[in-house]
C-alpha cells in the first residue's frame, strides 16, 4: 500500500490536438480512434497538453475503487485506486470526479459510509437519478446508384428541432453518419458468426449504396431512469420517453428522402433501414448528479461543487438537468472550462 499527496486529483477517462488539423478526411471517423491525431478529443486536446507541465502526474490503468471521507464526512481524504494489483491512497485539497455520468455517479453510490450510507453527496438521494442518454437512430437509405464518399459526415439538418407544420414540440437532429461500411452492417446482422458469401456481398452491395443518417431525440428527465449498483456491477434502468418525437422525426426523414428520390431521382429505388439505438448506447450519457441551487434536489452547487461535501466537484456529463437533442460534448467542455476557473479562483 502506498499514499501520495497531490493538490488536485482528477479521476477520469481521457483520450487529443494541433493548431492546424492534419485530418486526411477518411472513412473511419465515426466510432474509431483517429490514428493520425487529429481529432478534437480529450486525449488530443486535453490530457496531452496537460502532460506538458512539470507539476501534472497522469496515472494510467488505475481503477478507483471509491473515495473516503474525513468524520465529519465533510472533505474527502483519501482516494482510493487499484494499480497493478496492488491499493494506492492519493489525498489532495480539491477531488473533481470525471468519469462520465454512469461511472461517476457509481464511484459516488460505491463510497457510501457511515456519514454518507446512501452513498457520496447524496443527501438529496438524486446521486444516479434522472439518467439521459437520447433516442438515437442510424438510417440507412439504399440507393441504386453507387455513393463512393469516404468522409460522408459533412451534413446537419435542424429543420424539426423545434417542431414541424403539424407538431408543436421539438423533434430533434438529424445529421449524416460516418461512411458505414459492410462489416458495421454485418454486425446487426443475426448470423454475423456464420455469414455466407452471398450474405458478404449483400452487405458490401448495401455499404457502396447506401446514403447513413443518425438522428436524435431528445430523452426527458425522469427520476426512475438511473444508475445502480448490484453488487460490483452496475445497473442501468431506464424507460425511453419522449417517443412520439423521436417517431415523427424519424418518419418525417424518411419522407425527405422519399421526396428527394423522386423529385430528383437521386435515388431512383430505395429501401431504407432503420435501427434504433439500444440501451448499451450510451455515448451521450448525462444527469445523474444533476446541478442545481437547492441541496434537496440537486447533487451539485451550480459551479459542480457536491452540496455534501465541500472539496469535491464532479465535471462531466453528470451535472446536466436536461439533455437537448445534439451530442452534449461541447456543453460538457464549456461546463469544465467554467468550472476550472472556479477551482483557479479557490485555489489562489
Ligand atoms: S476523418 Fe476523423 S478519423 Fe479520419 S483523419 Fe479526420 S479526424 Fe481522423
Amino acid at each position: 500500500m502506498t499514499t501520495s499527496y497531490y493538490d488536485v486529483i482528477i479521476i477520469g477517462t481521457g483520450a487529443g490536438g494541433g493548431t492546424l488539423s492534419p485530418c486526411i478526411r477518411c472513412n473511419t471517423c465515426d466510432g474509431f480512434p483517429c490514428l493520425v491525431d487529429a481529432k478534437a478529443d480529450a486525449d488530443l486536446n486535453c490530457v496531452r497538453p496537460a502532460e506538458q507541465y512539470d507539476n501534472v502526474t497522469l496515472i494510467t490503468e488505475a481503477k478507483v475503487k471509491r473515495l473516503h471521507t474525513s468524520l465529519s464526512g465533510r472533505e474527502v481524504i483519501a482516494v482510493e485506486a487499484q494499480i497493478n494489483g496492488e491499493i494506492h491512497f492519493f489525498s489532495s485539497d480539491i477531488v473533481v470526479v470525471a468519469c462520465g455520468a454512469i461511472n461517476s455517479a457509481a464511484l459516488l453510490l460505491r463510497s457510501a459510509n457511515e456519514q454518507h450510507p446512501n452513498g457520496l453527496a447524496n443527501s438529496s438521494e438524486q446521486v444516479g437519478r434522472n439518467f439521459m442518454k437520447h433516442q438515437n437512430a442510424a438510417m440507412i437509405g439504399v440507393s441504386l446508384k453507387a455513393n463512393l464518399t469516404e468522409f460522408q459526415k459533412t451534413l446537419a439538418i435542424n429543420d424539426f428541432y423545434w417542431g414541424d407544420a403539424d407538431f408543436d414540440y421539438p423533434m430533434g437532429h438529424v445529421q449524416l453518419l460516418g461512411k458505414v461500411n459492410a462489416d458495421m452492417i454485418a454486425q446487426e446482422s443475426p448470423s454475423v458468426l456464420g455469414l455466407s458469401f452471398q450474405e458478404k456481398n449483400a452487405f458490401e452491395a448495401i455499404a457502396s449504396h447506401s446514403v447513413d443518417w443518425w438522428l436524435t431525440t431528445e430523452d426527458l428527465p425522469d427520476s426512475n431512469n438511473r444508475v445502480t449498483l448490484r453488487g460490483d456491477s452496475i445497473q442501468l434502468n431506464y424507460t425511453e420517453n419522449n417517443t412520439e418525437a423521436y417517431n415523427r422525426l424519424v418518419n418525417r426523414w424518411t419522407q425527405v428522402l422519399k421526396m428527394i428520390a423522386c423529385g430528383e431521382r437521386i435515388i431512383p429505388a430505395s429501401f431504407y433501414f432503420r435501427k434504433k439505438l439500444p440501451l448499451q448506447g450510451v455515448a451521450h450519457q448525462c444527469g445523474t448528479c444533476r446541478f442545481g441551487e437547492d441541496p434537496k434536489t440537486s447533487v451539485l452547487d451550480i459551479n459542480c461543487r457536491t452540496h455534501d461535501i465541500d472539496n469535491l466537484y464532479v465535471v462531466d456529463g453528470s451535472f446536466f438537468c436536461s439533455s437537448a437533442a445534439v451530442n452534449p460534448t461541447l456543453t460538457i467542455i464549456a461546463n469544465a472550462l467554467r468550472v476550472g476557473d472556479r477551482l483557479i479562483e479557490r485555489m489562489a
